[in-house]
């Protein structure tokens, strides 16, 4: 077997196989650019590319990697580097016609895990799954990323197209990318076919509007047709409509118009539920305990689940052995340093004072007491360890004199270290607690 039909193979496994079928399947390999740090795939047309280039891309990258060694740049593209041909306006156009929408098939109310943080958002969505908006009109769902609003959108999609809708689901990016292409191509009637002719219009991160003006325009034309034939729109962004900054007036207040909903940061249980919904889909075995391990080491962004639910099964068939906790640990050991690597004094700040029960003002302070003076080197001993800051750095935010102060303190904690089993003790749980 070919390196890339092993990769897509090893895709195969991991998805389902409707998005295998209609999706993975439709791409070939460029064997002409193929380099080790280079991958490219072509796709049937733009849209398949599009969705493919943001699922997939990464975990292709990823897959050669586990194969290789070296993880290539993948790119998803509709031509070959080596010829790229001019397309012609007429297959442009066909594709879209057959293609208007791409949703997920697994983004379905069945596999969205319902909890506290979500129960609103989630019925809001069910509900107008059921009518059409005749209940609310627009759907605007808001959240941080990765808490499930893309899911839930394409859940309403999937079931109106199950009801042969027609469906189409967007960027704010491809909206754009079309409104401007039809201009220049003068094909605007298209373009207004495409979008004001659906029954439901899914319009993903719309916050990308802010100071778009022209493309508001054309977004508030849209917006205004589709809601005057009543066909239902569903919008999600980052915030509410008010705080979408440079966003036009009557488009916030008609965003208000319908129902605003919200979704926060999961709980633990609703957390541990999607791992485990996940890990159904993907069909990756693991138990609780790896499960529950899992939910503590991801923060709110559910995004990293199937990352790390890909690593984990790609280990685990390399060298044929089950998934234990123990075999998690050291799979995501890079994974959790990175994390890390993210981590900033002020976090530091925040534990060692809780801790230690020292303010952190006393702990920045020339104070010279002696737990204080305890409280402060281990500040700066674990903000050297564990943040990319340069002694400098730390001198500065520490008050100070110099590194050399700080290069002062790291000798004698280390040397403590070294001879103090009960302080390694306390500064091991720290460190514990940190990562
Ligand atoms: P957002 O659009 O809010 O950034 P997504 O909808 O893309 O987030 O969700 C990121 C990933 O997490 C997706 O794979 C999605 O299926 C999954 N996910 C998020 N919330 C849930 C949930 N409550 N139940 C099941 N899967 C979820
Ligand atoms: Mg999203």
């Amino acid at each position: 077997m070919s390196q890339k039909n092993e990769i897509l193979q090893m895709l195969k496994d991991e998805i389902t196989d409707v998005e295998y079928n209609r999706y993975i399947k439709q791409l070939k390999f460029d064997e002409k650019s193929h380099t080790d740090e280079y991958a490219l795939f072509i796709a049937p047309n733009i849209l398949i590319s599009n969705y493919i280039k943001s699922k997939y891309s990464e975990k292709i990258a990823t897959l050669f990697e586990i194969k290789t060694g070296i993880k290539p740049n993948v790119e998803i593209s509709t031509t070959s580097k080596k010829l790229k041909t001019k397309k012609t306006r007429d297959s442009v156009k066909s594709s879209e016609k057959v293609q208007h929408s791409l949703l997920n098939p697994s983004h379905t109310f069945e596999n969205f895990v319902v909890g506290g943080s979500n129960q609103f958002a989630y019925t809001a969505a069910k509900k107008v799954s059921e009518d059409f908006g005749t209940s609310y009109n627009p759907l605007f769902i808001y959240g941080g990323v990765g808490l499930g609003k893309t899911h839930l959108m394409q859940a309403i999609g999937n079931i109106a197209q199950q009801k042969g809708k027609s469906v189409v689901f967007t960027s704010v990016e491809q909206f754009l990318n079309d409104f401007t292409r039809h201009i220049r191509n003068k094909t605007m009637e298209l373009f207004r076919d495409k979008y004001r002719k659906c029954d439901v219009l899914l319009v993903d991160d719309i916050q990308f509007l802010s100071g778009k003006e022209s493309l508001q325009e054309e977004f508030f034309n849209t917006f205004e047709s589709l809601r005057n034939s009543d066909k239902l729109i569903v919008l999600t962004a980052d915030k509410k409509p008010k705080q979408i900054a440079l966003l036009a007036e009557r488009l916030q207040s008609r965003f208000e118009w319908g129902l605003i909903t919200d979704i926060q940061p999961p709980e633990l249980e609703t957390k541990i539920e999607i791992i485990r919904k996940k890990s159904e889909i993907n069909r990756v075995q693991i138990d609780n305990d790896v499960i529950n391990y899992i939910a503590t080491i991801i923060e709110n962004n559910t995004r990293e689940i199937e990352g790390i639910l890909t690593k984990l099964k790609m280990y685990s068939q390399m060298v044929n052995c089950e998934i234990t906790i123990e075999f998690a640990k050291n799979a995501l050991k890079d994974q959790i340093r990175e994390k890390k690597e993210s981590v900033t004094i002020e976090t530091i700040m925040q534990m060692v004072s809780r801790e230690l029960n020292i303010k952190q003002s006393e702990i920045k302070s020339k104070s010279r007491t002696r737990n204080i003076v305890y409280a402060r080197r281990i500040a700066i001993y674990l903000s050297r360890t564990f943040t990319q800051n340069s002694m400098p750095q730390l001198a500065l935010y520490f008050g100070m004199k110099d590194h050399t102060a700080v290069s002062h303190t790291m000798k004698t904690i280390n040397k403590l270290l070294e001879s103090d089993a009960d302080f390694k003790l306390k500064i091991d749980e720290l460190k514990n607690k940190i990562s």
